[in-house]
């Protein structure tokens, strides 16, 4: 299968690319993105195929009908790493909490949260194709938590792939940090930055622009890529766990074949969800799919206003500090979809110049077909994990829960919900356990403790074990400073 632009042709690039293209230089023409020429409509026949299989099979078959550019030994490779996961036999258990609402756990991977349900087998992939191509990558990575650690642990000790990855020094939780800076791979670089977010992310926007940089690299043999979540690398296995999620309620006869489920999640930059939307098109039932934001809540007023509107707009920091995000890249797939390119760029390019666009009256109840929103402030999240919890024998993290208050009011009671939960609590304690003990200002460590103590839970042992490690990563510099920090780890 080919890949396409969303954004038109401006004859940069080619008209079509390869999937491993698609992959390498994620930015098509006009500053687009690449979008699957057409997408497998897999349909009924083929759940009922897959009504009983393990994770890895249902993945490998819907990969098959990608028909990408990566060997099938490559795939498998790729797939085995959710073997690591809690539970080998299925990596995403889709939990019970009450009467028609249901959690899908993106988060037993290795880094507890659901960066690692697209990062472990995209590590993979790549590094294949660098090493079929005989060239080697340095992966830019800027987090605010959670990207980083399943980035590096994706590919550390990868052939022919190194990273630097940039985090704001103490704009991350303990848990985040410690994740980051005792990795200790030869292949990998941590940079603190001091800084917020922003900062890092628009360093590692200007590296990727900068031909001086580009050159300096060139001279060390070395090519430049990123693992944000707009590479189609990461939104490909997207798209499996929402058909598991599916499949796992008519397995546990919560739903019968055919039924159509709200499908919850927590956005961000929309590579969850438009993985929902891409499944929804070849075939899953679905009755809606709700974004759930927090006080960053710019997908509420686009999908109930149809305005994307971030006129004296700031990003505000939240208890959902993955949520944390302003400009959504992966809506633009979606428009593209539905409205085709010309106006996709047109609506794409209002957003860079002027921060805003209007969906016609006729585009924007096209997107509400599927798509419905609402969005839950932080107070708001605290309430929803200690009434669950306290309720329901069930504790969720802050981003998860912002799903509660938009289940309430975006859903009938009569179908079930799909609620996604992108993190362990492991990763988020010092929120949830105020939520559920009233402490505050707790370090990780103590609220971890709390937390355990209130919920009758182990801590998990790779959580435990982070802040006994030797701290490997010790950079922390100015901004200024990035360039050649990396070109020195070089
Ligand atoms: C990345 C992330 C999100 C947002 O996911 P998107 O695919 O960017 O919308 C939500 N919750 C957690 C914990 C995350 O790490």
């Amino acid at each position: 299968m080919n890949f396409i632009q969303t954004r038109g042709v401006d004859n940069s690039k080619p008209e079509k690319v390869t999937f491993s293209e698609a992959i390498l230089s994620p930015i098509a023409s006009f500053g687009g993105l690449y979008v699957p020429e057409n997408l497998p409509n897999l349909g009924e026949a083929f759940l009922n195929k897959h009504r009983n299989s393990s994770y890895k099979t249902l993945a490998k078959d819907m990969l098959d009908a990608f028909a990408i550019d990566i060997d099938s030994a490559v795939i498998d490779e790729a797939l085995n790493l959710y073997d690591k996961f809690d539970d080998a036999s299925n990596p995403v258990p889709v939990v019970k909490v009450k009467e028609n609402l249901y959690v899908s756990e993106l988060y037993h991977g290795p880094t507890r949260a659901f960066k690692d349900m697209a990062l472990q087998p995209f590590g993979i992939v790549l590094s294949s194709i660098a090493q079929r191509l005989n060239e080697n990558y340095l992966i830019l990575a800027a987090t605010s938590g959670d990207t980083g650690p399943a980035a590096l642990e994706t590919f550390k000790n990868r052939a022919n792939v190194k990273v630097a990855c940039l985090y704001p020094d103490g704009g991350t939780s303990d848990v985040q940090r410690l994740q980051m800076v005792t990795e200790d791979a030869a292949n990998l670089k941590v940079i603190g930055i001091n800084g917020v977010f922003d900062d890092a992310q628009s360093a590692l926007k200007r590296l990727l622009a900068s031909e001086t940089f580009k050159k300096a690299l060139q001279e060390k043999d070395t090519k430049l890529s990123a693992a944000n979540s707009v590479n189609f690398g990461r939104i490909i296995f997207q798209i499996i766990y929402h058909i598991h999620s599916y499949l796992e309620l008519v397995r546990q006869n919560a739903i019968s074949m055919g039924e159509k489920v709200y499908l919850n999640v927590p956005s961000g930059n929309f590579g969850n969800a438009l993985g929902g939307y891409y499944a929804w098109k070849m075939g899953l039932p679905v009755e809606k799919i709700i974004i759930s934001s927090n006080e960053n809540n710019v997908l509420t007023r686009l999908i109930r206003d149809g305005k994307y509107d971030l006129r004296g707009c700031e990003v505000v920091s939240t208890t959902s500090p993955a949520m944390d995000i302003l400009k959504s890249s992966n809506v633009e797939r979606v428009l593209f979809d539905l409205f085709g390119e010309a106006r996709t760029k047109e609506l794409m390019l209002s957003l860079e110049e002027k921060n805003f666009y209007e969906l016609r009256e006729d585009e924007l109840a096209r997107l509400r077909e599927l798509f419905d929103a609402d969005y839950c402030t932080g107070e708001e999240g605290k309430k929803y994990i200690k009434e669950t919890f306290e309720q329901y024998d069930y504790l969720m993290d802050p981003h998860t829960a912002t799903c509660m208050k938009s289940y309430e009011t975006c859903s009938k009671d009569d179908i079930k919900s799909i609620i996604y939960s992108t993190a362990e609590w492991t990763k988020f304690s010092p929120v949830i356990a105020n939520a559920l003990t009233g402490e505050v200002d707790t370090k990780d460590i103590d609220a971890l403790q709390s937390i355990a103590k209130v919920a009758k839970l182990q801590i998990p042992s790779m959580i435990n074990e982070l802040f006994t490690k030797e701290i490997a990563q010790k950079t922390v510099i100015e901004k200024e400073a990035i360039e050649e920090e990396i070109l020195k780890f070089l």
